[in-house]
């Protein structure tokens, strides 16, 4: 049975471990903050008391951080860790990062003889804890065949981007488009409400109509409207406005160094500073209906 190492246990990454533990995986995991551990351990994974603990003789090492400094400095910084690492892992890093941070990393990886994969996930947290995410991969298509039984625990669809950088590359277009999406619901949601509508109403009709996106779906920013949503537990949980901005400040650098023109990607990025400088950088990014909602 495969081993395999398991760092960042946070809101993605404790479920998508979970689900690998349940699919009969040995697991090695490892979070700075102990809590994170506690459902792992319980389900039978193995904490380890550090980060190369969790990576040194497995099969496989997957990392879900929070952004670039993270994995940047846990690989190649002060953790040190692919200078120090025994053993011969796949390594999958499945952080949200700039490309040139991934690409670097990976570099370092070759450099050790191993092979590397950047595959950031989109679905969110129910997506993470059903087991249905999509992988957006990138390096080599043998790395990604090695590794494609776990994402196929772990998620639904594996898609290939390219040579390494390219998974993010996908993943910043992607979450560009939601922000600007989840805004543009938003704003419509508060629109209708404030000509009389009933946020239930208008939603029924936008998902049945040409306005129909993801947000509307699955993910609907107007509280009460849906269940099991964050806008139905006060924003809790979820896909912080902070790593949202992160992900929009991310397009900001992909826009410059290609000088592409992102207007609408500017202004969502404008929008969700805004938003977070008003307190609201540890809620759900779902929570920009209150920019429109007072
Ligand atoms: P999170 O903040 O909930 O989890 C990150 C975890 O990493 C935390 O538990 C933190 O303690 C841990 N961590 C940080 N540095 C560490 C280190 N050096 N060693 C061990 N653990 C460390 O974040 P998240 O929501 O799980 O997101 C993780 C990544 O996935 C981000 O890059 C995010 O952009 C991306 N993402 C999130 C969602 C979502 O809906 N939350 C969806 C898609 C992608």
């Amino acid at each position: 049975m495969k081993t395999i190492g398991f760092i960042g246990l946070g809101h993605m990454g404790g479920p998508m471990a979970l689900n690998l533990v349940k699919a009969g995986y040995n697991l090695k995991v490892f979070d700075l903050v102990p809590a994170a551990l506690k459902a792992l351990v319980d389900a039978g994974a193995t904490a380890t008391p550090s980060a190369m603990d969790a990576a040194n003789d497995v099969d496989v090492l997957i990392t879900m951080l929070p952004s670039s400094p993270h994995v940047k400095q846990l690989y190649i910084g002060d953790g040190a860790l692919l200078q120090n690492i025994s053993g011969r892992p796949l390594i999958i890093d499945c952080s949200t990062i700039a490309p040139d941070v991934a690409k670097e990393v990976a570099a370092a990886a070759q450099r050790r003889g191993l092979e590397m994969l950047d595959a950031p996930v989109s679905g969110g947290v129910a997506g993470a804890e059903a087991g249905t995410l999509t992988f957006i991969v990138g390096g080599s298509a043998e790395a990604l065949n090695h590794g494609k039984p776990l994402f196929d625990v772990m998620g639904k669809n594996t898609f290939h981007a390219g040579d390494h950088g390219a998974g993010q590359v996908a993943k910043i277009c992607n979450n560009m488009l939601l922000a600007i999406q989840m805004i543009g619901t938003a704003e419509a949601l508060q629109l209708g409400v404030n000509n009389g509508l009933d946020p239930s109403v208008l939603s029924g009709i936008m998902n049945k109509s040409s306005g129909n996106n993801w947000p509307l779906e699955v993910y609907n920013p107007y509280p009460g409207v849906m269940e099991n949503v964050p806008a139905s537990r006060d924003y809790e949980g979820g896909f912080l406005v902070d790593l949202m901005n992160k992900d929009l400040g991310l397009a900001t650098e992909a826009m410059l160094s290609s000088k592409s023109s992102t207007p609408m990607g500017s202004l969502a990025k404008s929008l969700y500073a805004l938003h977070s400088s008003q307190g609201n950088g540890a809620l759900d990014f779902s929570s920009i209906q209150k920019l429109y909602k007072p």
